[in-house]
């Protein structure tokens, strides 16, 4: 016999030999019926994996993101079939499960696959999986391995089985078709019921340019049909609401090639939002104590290796400029933190004045390669809403909670009401990995948590998710499409207080070291404008969006009472335009729609007759006449209804 130990601490004795489905079975029939992959003391297994120790086991069904993975790789082993009978010839390598999906790299020689080709692909695949073929793991000997390849004339996968050791290899069979695979299948075909090839893109064999390019096959895969309908009507959805193409329309950000890759260039109306965003912050981190400072763009390459920065990032990131005559060395910005830390040293501090909070949207500039920039989430220079907070140890905990105050309070004014906690901790198997001491990282994780509970968070604890400096907590953000966003790290870190020796003098007289907590709720406001306009499509909220109203006149006659209307809503603080172009009211309306103005005042005989304006909401919503006075009032009630003081 031996024992099995389930995720909720339930140990079963069972005989040797017994599967993960077996130990499922003799749970329920209902959880056997789902389960369709497993994990035996951290290796994936199969579901018809005989145990032949003591371990845990946790199983899987289709909910988790391991089911998924499962489900998702072993469906690449199916689409790999399919392109064989397809396409003779061709040389597979890898098929992963990814984040939606899963992948083929494959070498089709002559042929070449586009999106036309893709429906045959999905029939044949489709019916492949109809014939519930089970997926059966044998292991091969190394040499055996070879010579299968090797008759088959696939370099790629010699190359792998070469680099991997005799007696580890093993290969996966179902229906006539066998790959060369470590494991971590579904029970078999049957359970995938709808498979859609999403695109093909070009794909150097392990990443290397000097390799042959292959051909990259993405696909997705769904145990119901619904499923996958509603997928592609997300993936059509989240299509629109690219905030690269939104961001074109609202004339939000452009980017320029002369002036380089990544680089973001904010247009008028960009840079009002951002400015309006940095405003929120500043108010609400001005009544929450926060000090603003200002810091350069560069710093001496000193900075960087007192900070430690220079050892991790030196190398792969924009190289330091020299100067001219004095042969100093100056790096980009990568970081703030080194820059407040020196300003933290500029005066000596007691216990009485921490904590001290020092703020910036401070630009920083970091190398990614080409191939990584996207929009505005990967970009080489972005401003942070940075702050560091330098407190005691016993401040530790009032500050963590402030901080989440601050971070519900931006989460909450911009619509996102969708979102979790993580709290990173050490791996406690590992203190090998982190620096400090073992009591301050004690306290600062029950600082954390206490936070996280007192402030009723709805949190999760990731051991050995902490970074080798300190615990944090994070917010995941679901936005409208439910994609995760991280937003909001509240990182604690010992040790740039102790590389730049900060200091403060306690109550016993004696110097001690402050702890740092670094944050900023939107992350980059390159990213977070990223997010936002995801997530709203662009409506963004009223307190925040560019124009908040259009006049349109019907006429030429009715220009000057427009006129008078917009210098009215200017009066009240409305974001307000007019479209005098000669143009239909029926054209400006559609136009305007395409903006995503939220209010369109639609002006002519009538309401110039009665002093009103006729009141139309984004979407089609006719809200009828109203005063300019009663129109502001009803835009005031509803930013107050979003935007609450701090
Ligand atoms: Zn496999
Ligand atoms: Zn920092």
């Amino acid at each position: 016999m031996i024992e099995i130990t389930l995720p909720d601490g339930a140990v079963k004795k069972v005989s040797k030999g017994t599967t993960p489905m077996e130990v499922a079975k003799s749970i329920s029939e209902g959880l056997a019926r789902n389960v369709i992959s497993a994990k035996f003391n951290d290796t994936v297994v199969e579901t018809v994996t005989p145990l032949t120790e003591d371990g845990t086991l946790t199983l899987y069904t289709w909910n988790d993101s391991e089911g998924k993975k499962a489900f998702w790789h072993s469906t690449s082993h199916v689409v790999a079939q399919a392109l064989e009978e397809l396409y003779p010839g061709i040389k597979l390598t890898i098929g992963p499960a990814i984040e939606n999906g899963f992948y083929y790299d494959v070498d089709f020689g002559e042929h070449t696959v586009s999106e036309k080709d893709f429906p045959a692909i999905e029939k044949k695949a489709l019916e492949i999986a109809r014939g519930k073929h089970d997926y059966k793991m044998r292991s091969v000997s190394k040499a055996d391995a070879l010579q299968y390849y090797k008759d088959q004339d696939n370099e790629f996968k010699i190359e792998l089985i070469e680099n991997l050791e005799d007696g580890t290899i093993t290969f996966c069979d179902h229906s006539t078709f066998t790959d060369l695979c470590r494991g971590g299948h579904i029970p078999n075909t049957g359970i995938i019921k709808a498979i859609k090839i999403l695109s093909v893109a070009g794909a150097y064999w392990r990443g290397d340019e000097n390799n042959p390019q292959l051909t990259r096959v993405y696909g997705i895969s769904f145990p119901k049909q619904k499923e996958l309908t509603e997928y592609l009507e997300l993936l059509e959805e989240a299509k629109k609401r690219d905030h690269r193409k939104l961001g074109k329309e609202l004339e939000l950000f452009t980017f320029s090639k002369k002036v380089g890759q990544g680089l973001p260039l904010w247009l008028p109306k960009g840079a009002a939002l951002r400015e309006r965003l940095e405003q929120f912050l500043k108010k609400a981190q001005k009544k929450a104590g926060y000090e603003m400072v200002v810091t350069p763009h560069i710093g001496q390459k000193e900075l960087y290796v007192t900070s430690g920065h220079y050892a991790k990032y030196g190398e792969d990131s924009f190289q330091p400029i020299h100067t001219p005559k004095e042969d100093e060395e100056f790096l980009l910005k990568p970081m703030n933190c080194p820059h407040h830390c020196e300003i933290y040293n500029s005066t000596p501090f007691s216990y009485k004045d921490l904590p001290k909070r020092y703020a910036e949207f401070g630009t920083v500039y970091r190398y990614e390669q080409s191939g990584e920039l996207h929009g505005l989430t990967r970009v080489r220079g972005f401003t942070q809403d940075d702050a560091h907070i330098f407190c005691t140890t016993e401040q530790l905990n009032e500050e963590f909670k402030n901080v989440i105050d601050l971070s519900l309070y931006v989460l909450n004014s911009l619509g996102f009401d969708n979102f979790t906690a993580q709290v990173s901790v050490r791996d406690l198997d590992n203190p090998e990995k982190y620096i400090g001491d073992v009591s301050d990282w004690e306290k600062a994780e029950q600082a954390i948590i206490d936070a996280a509970e007192e402030k009723g968070l709805n949190y999760v604890i990731e051991s050995g998710e902490a970074a080798f400096y300190g615990p944090k907590l994070d917010f995941m953000v679901k936005d409208a499409l439910g994609r995760n966003w991280q937003l909001g790290t509240i990182q604690v870190d010992y040790n740039l207080p102790k590389r730049f020796d900060l200091t403060y003098k306690g109550s016993d007289n004696e110097l001690h070291r402050p702890v740092m907590i670094h944050r900023a709720p939107f992350g980059s406001m390159e990213r977070f404008v990223a997010l936002l306009l995801e997530h709203t499509g662009g409506n963004f909220p009223l307190w925040l969006i560019p124009t908040q109203a259009i006049v349109l006149p019907v006429s030429e006659k009715h220009e000057k009472y427009a006129e008078k209307v917009l210098n009215s809503l200017e009066n009240h603080e409305i974001r307000a335009l007019i479209d005098k172009r000669n143009e239909t009211v029926g054209k400006k309306i559609r136009e305007a729609e395409l903006q995503k103005i939220p209010f369109m005042l639609i002006v002519g005989e009538q309401e110039e007759a009665s002093g009103t304006v006729s009141v139309r909401k984004h979407g089609g919503e006719d809200l009828g006449s109203l005063s300019t006075d009663a129109f502001s009032d009803l835009v005031s009630t509803e930013i107050n209804s979003t935007l609450k003081s701090f």
